[in-house]
């Protein structure tokens, strides 16, 4: 198989306080592979933007990557300066964060913006960078994208500044695109575009896609597989049909049950009981067995590792499955553990 894109490789984020070290990421390992995306999914609080964060970069001091690797394109990335993180981010990582506002400087034009970033990146004359900018524009669905460019982006609708980031991000031909809740803020109607539009330019230009969501309806449009994270540490991953229809860990379970269907009649929703724990508060053994509905007296002593699951599409590149729960069916084990 060849080297994933992007891996990490138990990857820990401690946030020094004056009540003791908080573990925000416990162990993280995943890796993803060149054109493919990767939805990361979980509650408010389960730490999959702190992924995002650790992947470019950009954790809030005084947290810090504590031990573990994050490597692109077999080169360690976490280990870099801030200008050499600020050279990859854009040319080699492209971002789409919620809120477009926080992407986009309301000073500047699109075109400001837009050429600025392709020349930082790119060998292209001013001219070429403009023509770039524009023809882009044009694929993410800004109608005249010519005349629009020299708006600024309070010009824009939400929709419209959204297709605008992406722009943006893509505009340096990035290999990976991290988008935190790229939609969140966004009509329903907008949502399926833009999730679209985020795939297909992608899919085009080959590059990978982290997509963190809460929303596991995004994660099944969108996906190829899906990491499920919990207080900080991975619960589940492998293709995303495969998690949707058959999740292996009682938390994905929770999560799946706790989304209404149009095409089955579903009695009543599942409710996953209690709450995200606080840092602080991340119960020993098995992270999930304070709200697990079928938790058993070890669950509350041994920390699950991950293991390795036969998947209904076994022998595909992308088919491996992992679950860390120590109540998996054993028949559905293959052996070994597991970084994911
Ligand atoms: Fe539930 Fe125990 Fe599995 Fe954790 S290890 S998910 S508490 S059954």
């Amino acid at each position: 198989m060849s080297e994933p894109l992007l891996s990490l490789r138990d990857v820990v984020v401690e946030f020094p306080t004056r009540r003791g070290v908080l573990r925000a990421l416990d162990g993280i390992s995943l890796d993803v592979n060149a054109g493919e995306v990767l939805g990361l999914v979980g509650e408010s609080g389960a730490g999959k933007s702190m992924i995002g964060s650790a992947i470019i970069g950009l954790i809030a001091p005084p947290g810090r990557i504590a031990s573990g690797e994050i490597r692109l394109s077999g080169q360690r990335i976490d280990n870099l300066g801030p200008s050499q993180m600020r050279a990859l981010r854009g040319k080699r990582i492209g971002m789409v964060f919620q809120d477009p506002l926080t992407s986009l400087n309301p000073l500047y034009t699109i075109a400001d913006q837009l050429v600025e970033t392709i020349r930082t990146h790119l060998p292209v004359t001013a001219a070429e960078a403009r023509a770039q900018a524009i023809a882009l524009l044009d694929r993410v669905g800004i109608p005249a994208a010519a005349q629009r460019i020299d708006d600024y982006p309070h010009h824009f609708s939400g929709g419209m500044r959204q297709r605008v980031v992406i722009a943006l991000a893509l505009c340096a031909q990035p290999d990976l695109v991290i988008a935190d809740e790229p939609t969140t803020a966004l009509d329903v109607s907008v949502q399926a575009q833009i999730i679209d539009l985020l795939k297909d330019i992608c899919a085009e230009r080959g590059a990978a896609v982290v997509l963190i969501t809460h929303d596991m309806g995004v994660i099944a449009q969108t996906a190829d597989r899906v990491a499920v994270v919990y207080a900080g540490r991975m619960a589940e991953i492998g293709p995303v049909s495969d998690v949707i229809h058959r999740p292996a860990h009682p938390y994905t379970r929770g999560l799946m049950g706790s989304i209404p269907s149009l095409r089955e009649e579903r009695a009543r929703l599942v409710q996953i009981p209690g709450a995200m724990p606080r840092l602080d508060a991340i119960s020993a053994g098995c992270a999930f067995h304070p709200r697990c509905d079928v938790a058993t007296a070890a669950c509350a002593t041994t920390r699950p590792a991950m293991t390795h699951l036969v998947s209904a599409q076994k022998g595909e590149q992308s088919a491996d499955r992992f679950a860390a729960c120590l109540l998996l069916d054993h028949t559905a084990r293959e052996g070994g553990e597991h970084g994911g």
